[in-house]
């Protein structure tokens, strides 16, 4: 039996698989002090009901009614039970009467049904305990975001079969062990998809209610490129992918031996190839793949999978061991990008409806100047080991740019003071990854010493398609006409006002993508490491004229997928 989802992180892997259960949460005994207490948790729950039901309104459009009748009732009776007004009115009146906290509140009444279903004397009814013991995983799970189970020991080998992974539970996985994952929701451009490229791990998203056939211990074939899981293979099978895994391997081996290579097209022009890190780890496996650098190291992994804010010291410590990895090679830092699907257990985000259009990155750190200036104290101390540059992300426009180079200056003269050294003339760039930020590149250019451009966020702030949702991933698009007009709107004004451009967003890494965006000037790339030598590969193998020349004819095509069926042509 096969399933099918968005293949995000390429490569075979055979290996047995295993779901990952949230951890049950546990009863807290926190009693509510006052009214506006018991105001909020009620507020809570309904929002983890809302969430509840539209997850599962997901799955049943993803499901095939014809194939999958059982499934489809499944979770029609889920959607019954988390809008049961029973249910909700005894969570509501454990909160309001008995002062207890949601969390505790849908425990104890998921536990009361659970066991009243169970002593019914029909079968089907009885079975029900366990739709209701699902409803609410599923609720408590909406209640508290960061209950994953991820550091757990998994056998060697492991295919990780999950709803949903969050960022902090793709970064704890151990790679010795864990060989590829496949989830039911997400996109390709979700920090699980991005992190598992950057691990190397083949890895499938977006799923849907399919991925429920899979059994803990069943063998899996994962191919993280055609984006296909087949579920306990015949022999012959098996023998026909263990030929394809050892071509892609080959393939591999044979891309890594450009390793020291340098990156230039036949007509002799230099493009640098950089890699997108979350330490200093994978800043020594980038230069192993042949990054000359890294043009995005996302700080917000080292807060994120932890209890607390890392001190100006922690801090200190990993920028340092990054920048001394990098031996001399530039490395880009950027500022801290939490919120939309990055959050923080110990952190206090609001309650939003938009996410990703809301409380996040610069924004935060503008609004909490203690956070921002420990985190640049940090970044400067550790300016004096080598080359790196600061990166502001999710600019909207010049004030923000103002605002955070006032603050910058105050961790500066803070640094001075105290006779701490640090890089008087460490460059500062901002990320273009909203529209706003694309149409004024001309005026933002004017201000800060590079552009790195974020084609995930720009991508779906100019399309309006949340990236992470993979109902609509169809829409997802970077070839659409409309963004890449903005990505060679910034190149063309990046250069005529003589500061540095690049790109860290995923399209940088995609094969059909390179000689287009060579075309529009881009002269620096940065990639997930294992992506490099791909690139490279169609770097070296062709000229700059023709990558214009290819560049001026897809400017003319007004389809993105004219765009893309030409650019799979041209790309060897
Ligand atoms: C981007 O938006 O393209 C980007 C590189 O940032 P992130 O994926 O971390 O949002
Ligand atoms: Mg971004």
């Amino acid at each position: 039996m096969r399933v099918n989802g968005i293949g995000v992180s390429p490569g075979i892997v055979i290996g047995k698989a295993h779901w990952l259960k949230r951890q049950r949460a546990l009863l807290t005994g926190i009693v509510l002090q006052n009214d506006s207490d018991i105001a909020t948790e009620i507020e809570k729950f309904n929002k983890a009901v809302s969430l509840s039901v539209a997850e599962v309104e997901l799955m049943i459009g993803h499901s095939d009614a014809a194939s999958d009748k059982e499934g489809l009732a499944i979770m029609e009776t889920h959607i019954v039970l988390l809008t049961d007004p029973q249910i909700s009115e005894d969570v509501i009146e454990k909160i309001s009467q008995e002062k207890k906290n949601v969390n505790d509140a849908v425990i104890e009444v998921i536990l009361n049904a659970v066991e009243l279903f169970k002593s019914m004397n029909d079968e089907y009814l009885s079975a029900r305990a366990a739709d209701v013991q699902d409803i609410g995983d599923r609720l408590l799970k909406n209640l508290n975001p960061h209950s994953h189970s991820s550091t757990q020991q998994y056998p060697p080998d492991t295919i990780i079969i999950a709803d949903d992974l969050t960022p902090s539970d793709t970064i704890s996985m151990d790679v010795t062990r864990v060989i590829g994952f496949a989830t039911q929701v997400g996109g390709g451009t979700s920090h699980a998809a991005i992190i598992a490229r950057s691990k190397g791990i083949p890895a499938i998203t977006g799923c849907g209610h399919e991925l429920i056939n899979i059994k803990d211990g069943d063998l899996l074939i994962l191919d993280g490129q055609s984006g296909d899981i087949i579920i306990n293979p015949d022999e012959t099978v098996i023998e026909q992918y263990h030929v394809r895994r050892a071509d892609w391997l080959a393939q591999n081996s044979q891309l890594h031996s450009l390793k020291n290579t340098p990156a230039s097209t036949t007509d002799g022009i230099n493009i640098k190839l950089f890699a997108n890190i979350g330490n200093a780890v994978d800043m020594e496996q980038a230069i192993g793949f042949g990054a000359e650098g890294s043009g995005l190291l996302r700080t917000e992994l080292l807060f994120m999978g932890r209890d607390a804010l890392p001190t100006e010291q922690e801090q200190f410590e990993f920028y340092k061991a990054v920048v001394l990895k990098a031996k001399d090679k530039p490395v880009i830092l950027r500022t801290l990008d939490i919120g939309g699907d990055k959050q923080l257990p110990y952190f206090n985000f609001p309650a939003e409806q938009n996410p990703f259009l809301g409380y996040r990155a610069i924004r935060i750190c503008l609004n909490r100047p203690d956070i921002f200036i420990t985190q640049l104290k940090a970044i400067l101390r550790a300016s004096v080991f080598g080359q790196l540059k600061i990166m502001f992300p999710m600019i909207s426009g010049i004030e923000e740019v103002r605002a955070a180079k006032v603050i910058l200056q105050q961790a500066k003269d803070e640094l001075t003071t105290t006779g701490i050294a640090f890089d008087k003339n460490i460059p500062v760039g901002i990320m273009i990854e909203i529209p706003s930020a694309a149409i004024t590149a001309d005026m933002l250019a004017k201000e800060v010493d590079f552009f790195s451009i974020g084609t995930n966020d720009l991508c779906q702030y100019t399309l309006a398609v949340d990236r992470m949702n993979e109902q609509i991933k169809n829409l997802y698009d970077p070839y659409n006409p409309g963004v890449l007009r903005l990505i060679a709107y910034v190149i063309e004004q990046g250069h005529k006002n003589n500061i540095e451009v690049g790109m860290c967003g995923e399209l940088a890494s995609d094969p059909k993508a390179t000689l287009l965006l060579m075309g529009m000037g881009l002269t620096e790339f940065s990639m997930s490491a294992a992506a490099i030598p791909q690139i490279k590969n169609i770097i070296v193998n062709n000229s700059l004229s023709a990558a214009k020349k290819i560049q001026q004819r897809v400017m003319k095509m007004d389809s993105s997928h004219i765009i893309t069926a030409y650019l799979q042509e041209v790309t060897q």
